[in-house]
């Protein structure tokens, strides 16, 4: 299967998700991130892992997808979970490749390792979440 292997690409692919999930973006940026795949804010900030652009297009839709509903639902729960599912299927299956591809590749720090399950993070006050390991940062009110 093929990866978003160019930025451009992949900020399309994310806008495409984006539109069809009625999400708002305001900002968009791709970054090298030791600990996550992506983080988010409800003003609509998003950043992602430059690693993405190596994984197959599949796993970064599940980032994608997982953290664009975040601006609909600020947690993992069941109204979170069941949209998850309407849009990728078995996105755990998903969820477990993409671990298995952190492992596996050598391009990916081992410090990213090992990663929480999402039902254990806690989502900070405002609303700051993140894919890929369980930490939040919480900087504002
Ligand atoms: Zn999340």
């Amino acid at each position: 299967m093929s990866t978003l292997n160019d930025k451009a690409g992949f900020k399309a692919r994310v806008l495409a998700w984006a539109k069809k999930l009625d999400v708002p973006v305001r900002a968009l940026s791709l970054r090298q991130m030791r600990n996550k795949w992506a983080s988010c804010s409800t003003a609509g900030n998003y950043n992602f892992n430059l690693d993405l652009l190596e994984v197959e297009r599949d796993l970064a839709d599940y980032v994608i997808v997982h953290e664009l509903l975040h601006s609909h639902v600020p947690n993992h729960g069941k109204l979170w979970k069941s949209m998850m599912l309407v849009h990728l299927g078995d996105y755990d299956a998903l969820a477990a490749r993409l671990v298995k591809t952190t492992t596996s590749e050598k391009t990916v720090p081992q410090q990213r390792l090992p990663v929480i399950p999402f039902e254990q993070r806690k989502i900070g006050r405002n609303n700051v979440v993140e894919t890929g390991q369980g930490v939040v940062t919480s900087r504002r009110k």
